[in-house]
């Protein structure tokens, strides 16, 4: 095998369903692959559309035992899943580098972010409240229920392949619901892992699956049956447009962490140093590829040259490799059409005006390694600004005016995070207002944390993941009117 773990029964390779391992009915299989060597790491089923529903129906049997378990019952059961990824920290880590390709330093990152949304709904769990109503005539009471929706379904990018999983079956788990999970193609192992935890954590059967195979197949599934009565998804626009709109037949609620346009503006009056870190962490983790990352950065004339000649002078000292190496800090993009949208982005910029800085090719590696890249002279016309480009390509747009800086921001039909760099009070509070985003960092580049609400207005989607709010999108409420008192 072409991953050394040091638990090895963490590399699964069958799919996790109402609490056994099983394979696809027919014997299909999905080959996983690394994305710095190109090599074959396991297979994985792939399972066909018989498969699917009779998970559902499992899954719907479990739920009539797990929402009868106490919030405190429940509760100890998710923390002893916490407890149980943060001991295997380092082979989740390993896991996920293999098949995703960020740096082990990244990975054991998001294996503590992952693990965190779990430890904190295990902790709401115990605080789903309910209301008593004063009421409006005599003789009656209103009180209104919080309980959970019921079978939910979860569909999940390959990358952060733990943390988008945690992020949406913490929550569920702790509200009282089953769910079936359906990772990306490139990452299913990290999620089969997880489903390893869980079922060893004691999580009773049915409650979390992994299911493996086709997009085209399962999709349609889990947005068409009916048991399913909540669908979770982080992924591009287009295909959350696409589930919505299946979803539409059932009328299932929806969350969606759809992809964004993030603007990184940088005031005349900012802290240049803090804004380079800043802009460094927030573009270049992952190799760019998180809906979060900022994607074109709006610099005020009078700082413009400086903030360009810094941030590519970090840019160059940016380490390249295979995310296993020591000391690597930008591993290679996820696939060839990943590497094949980057290029063409660079190409439009440069064709209609823009200059490379640092940057702008392949890398020596080869691959799908790309160099950390720098481009200056952009306008609003270009790909790299009117799209999200998912590499590690930092598009310098100059702006005059702090109005012109909030319009050019606005002007797109993403919407989930914007970043600011001004140490003038007043501006701060007049742009983070004006910013049409879910999410704004005000001097800072890392925003995600379990205990705020992550989430997107426009096209970046529906609903909250995380912090108190996001077990809202699990459960129903039910208003019961007590008469004849
Ligand atoms: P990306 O382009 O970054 O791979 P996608 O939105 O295509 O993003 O993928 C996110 C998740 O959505 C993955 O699990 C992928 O398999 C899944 N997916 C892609 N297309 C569909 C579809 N038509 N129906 C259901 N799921 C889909």
């Amino acid at each position: 095998l072409r991953v050394k773990l040091n638990d090895s029964l963490l590399l699964r390779q069958e799919n996790y369903i109402n609490g056994e391992w099983v394979a696809s009915s027919d014997g299909a299989t999905l080959c996983v692959t690394n994305p710095a060597t190109g090599e074959q790491i396991a297979t994985v089923p792939s399972l066909n559309v018989e498969d699917v529903r009779n998970a559902i129906a499992l899954a719907e049997e479990a739920w009539v035992l797990w929402r009868e378990y106490s919030a405190k019952e429940r509760s100890v059961l998710l923390r002893q899943w916490f407890d149980l990824i943060i001991d295997h920290q380092d082979d989740l880590a390993m896991l996920i580098t293999t098949e995703q390709g960020k740096p082990l330093a990244e990975a054991r990152g998001e294996v503590l972010y992952a693990a965190s949304f779990i430890e904190w709904f295990a902790e709401e769990a115990k605080r789903v409240y309910g209301d008593v109503i004063p009421h409006s005539a005599r003789g009656k009471r209103i009180m209104v229920l919080r309980q959970p929706i019921g079978v939910t379904a979860a569909i999940t990018p390959w990358n952060f392949p733990a943390a988008m999983i945690t992020r949406k079956c913490a929550p569920a788990l702790a509200a009282g619901c089953p769910m079936i999970v359906k990772p990306a193609d490139q990452t299913p192992l990290t999620a089969l892992a997880l489903a390893e935890l869980a079922s060893r954590a004691g999580i009773p059967k049915g409650v979390f699956n992994v299911v493996t195979g086709e997009a085209s197949v399962i999709g349609p599934e889990l947005t068409s049956n009916p048991i399913i009565r909540k669908l979770s998804f982080t992924g591009s626009t287009p295909v959350g447009k696409l589930l919505m709109a299946q979803c539409a037949s059932t009328v299932k609620k929806l969350s969606l962490e759809l992809g964004g346009n993030a603007p990184f503006i940088v005031f005349d009056d900012a802290d240049l140093d803090a804004a380079v870190q800043g802009a460094m962490l927030s573009k270049y983790r992952n190799s760019g590829q998180t809906c979060v990352c900022a994607n074109r950065f709006l610099v005020q004339a009078g700082i413009y040259d400086r903030f360009a000649e810094r941030l590519a002078q970090e840019a160059t000292k940016l380490k390249v490799g295979q995310g296993t190496e020591a000391d690597v800090q930008q591993g290679p993009l996820i696939d060839e059409r990943a590497l094949a949208k980057v290029e063409s982005h660079i190409s439009d910029a440069l064709g209609k005006g823009a200059s490379v800085v640092v940057g702008g090719a392949r890398h020596a590696l080869g691959g799908t390694f790309y160099q950390p890249t720098v481009l200056t002279g952009v306008t609003e016309d270009m790909f790299v600004a009117a799209e999200e480009t998912f590499g590690p390509v930092a598009p310098l747009i100059r702006f005059d005016t702090e109005a012109e800086a909030l319009a050019i921001a606005n002007n797109t039909r993403s919407g989930l995070a914007a970043y600011l760099y001004s140490r003038d009070m007043a501006r701060i509070w007049r742009v983070s207002e004006g910013l049409e985003y879910g999410i704004v960092g005000v001097n800072e580049g890392i925003i995600s944390t379990e205990v705020a609400p992550f989430g997107g207005v426009k096209e970046s989607g529906l609903g909250r993941e995380g912090s108190r709010y996001g077990i809202d999108e699990y459960l129903e409420m039910k208003y019961i009117c007590l008469g004849g008192i």
